[in-house]
């Protein structure tokens, strides 16, 4: 059974990774399983799909032949801030900003814009890489608006303030699984997985 390394110790991540790649019979390991948990890789792309792979070929670089290594890299988008946070999501408020100063930040930015121009997008790239000559790179979008609040009592991230299209209730508001069936992430695990069936 071929082996799969996830460049993250995220036990959420890991367990929908393991739920959606679940009939190609891969072993899934996190970064902690194989020792790797220090090797941090500079996020210096210009786009998340090259972050991802930066992040996917230093750890199987690192990796004898029957790892494969799997990346991600995820961005919020946000209309009326031209596209703002963007690669800088997770340092949106500053090099070591939290998740909270990440929010409050997005919602000063927006103050006293109105709900029809609070759109925005999230977007996940995934590199999958298997040697120098195997590498795949799929993307997941998932669009939606920027409350004017938190709301919700679960998640993590921008979960409290983001709408998914075709919802009124929060990441943080929706059911788990819910979040977990239209998500990025999730759309772009859909499309490795049917990248990887083709492969097979
Ligand atoms: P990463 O690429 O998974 O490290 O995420 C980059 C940034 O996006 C971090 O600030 C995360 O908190 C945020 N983020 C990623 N995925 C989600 C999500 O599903 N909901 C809310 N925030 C997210």
């Amino acid at each position: 059974m071929k082996k799969i390394v996830v460049s993250s110790n995220n036990e959420g991540k890991i367990k929908e990774i393991k739920e959606i790649l679940h009939q190609l019979k891969f072993e899934i390991l996190k970064k902690s399983d194989m020792d790797l948990e220090g090797v941090e890789v500079e996020e210096t792309g210009d786009t998340l799909e090259q972050n991802a792979m930066l992040k996917a070929r230093a750890l199987k670089n690192l990796l004898s032949d029957e790892y494969l290594v799997l990346a991600d890299d995820t961005g919020l988008y946000v209309d009326y801030l031209d596209g703002k946070p963007g690669l800088y999501t997770a340092r949106f408020a500053g090099e070591h900003a939290t998740d909270e100063d990440n929010r409050k930040k997005l919602l000063k930015e927006l103050e006293g814009v109105e709900y029809e121009k609070r759109t925005a997008y999230f977007k996940t790239a995934i590199a999958l890489v298997e040697d120098g000559k195997r590498e795949i790179i799929t993307e997941g979008i998932c669009k939606g608006h920027i409350a004017e609040e938190e709301r919700g009592e679960h998640g993590f991230g921008y979960d409290f303030l983001f709408i998914p299209e075709g919802y009124d209730k929060t990441f943080s508001e929706l059911e788990h699984d819910v979040k977990n069936s239209i998500s990025h992430r999730r759309r772009a695990l859909e499309n490795l997985k049917n990248e990887l069936i083709k492969l097979k």
